[in-house]
């Protein structure tokens, strides 16, 4: 039988360090048991100590990505990562809506942990009218809540009404992830589900600078589950247990903020 295996697509930019972006999805991907697929948007000069340069690619050359995957393959679920500017956000939100991929994670990936803008600053209204309306499950961290809600979020309360905003937005699921920001002794996220339902997801606070790509690997592990059919809870939280467990098992690999370990 062909196309039974759970398919993913992952729609984002490369990382050359090997600890972010598509090649983070992919290891993500594949220690949770699914077959991942990647349309790359954009090319990262990258390492352990940041961001160097990036270029995004020709539109041609993405819809012909999206054009090869969907005449092949039986892709159950998506995310979006790092789109660089309006113009690819808008070229991948026409893309999504053309193809049916399955239910859309969109990691809203603005600013690298180490201060690199790997979204154009005027492309955030572009996310948040036309890529956030098609999110099922829409992750940012507090300074992405912050830039597409207007809201100072520096407490549980107000990362409570940040999430109701986002959901306000379009987006049916929301998990906020507020780190240590909000919550200094745990690395607390807000998740309000589509029905209304919201919950706290806490995990003790892990003192180490090697979370590279923490983002990424949450939103895969997502985006697996729901190719192997979770519900949008069961999925987030299987996703937060993985993300802490790549990050209580870091590597040392490189000189700065080093990359996790995908085989916890
Ligand atoms: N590079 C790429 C291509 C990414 O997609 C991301 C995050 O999504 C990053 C770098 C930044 O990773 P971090 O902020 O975890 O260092």
């Amino acid at each position: 039988m062909t196309n039974e295996f759970p398919q993913t697509l992952t729609i984002a930019g490369t990382d050359s360090g090997g600890g972010a972006g598509v090649m983070a999805d992919l290891k993500t991907m594949q220690e949770r048991n699914v077959f991942s697929t990647a349309v790359i948007v954009a090319v990262t000069a990258q390492n352990t100590l940041g961001v160097q340069d990036f270029m995004a690619l020709p539109a041609k050359l993405i819809n012909e990505q999206f054009a090869s995957l969907a005449a092949d393959f039986k892709i159950r679920a998506c995310k979006t990562g790092m789109l660089a500017d309006a113009e690819h956000v808008r070229l991948v939100v026409a893309n999504l809506k053309k193809y049916d991929f399955g239910p859309l994670t969109v990691d809203p990936v603005m600013i690298a942990k180490g201060g690199a803008a790997l979204l154009a600053n005027d492309a955030v209204e572009t996310v948040k009218q036309e890529l956030v309306p098609l999110a099922d499950v829409l992750t940012p961290n507090l300074p992405e809540a912050e830039r597409l809600t207007g809201l100072t979020i520096d407490s549980a309360e107000q990362m409570e009404a940040a999430a109701v905003a986002l959901q306000q937005m379009g987006a049916k699921n929301v998990l906020l992830k507020g780190g240590h920001e909000a919550t200094p002794d745990k690395a607390s996220d807000f998740v309000l589900l589509a029905d209304g339902r919201s919950f706290w997801l806490t995990a003790p606070r892990i003192d180490t600078v090697r979370t590279h790509g923490t983002g990424d690997t949450l939103s895969s592990c997502i985006t697996a589950e729901l190719a192997k059919g979770a519900d949008f809870e069961t999925a987030i939280r299987l996703g937060k247990d993985y993300v802490t467990a790549a990050i209580a098992h870091t590597i040392e690999v490189g000189h700065g903020h080093g990359p996790l370990n995908h085989w916890a």
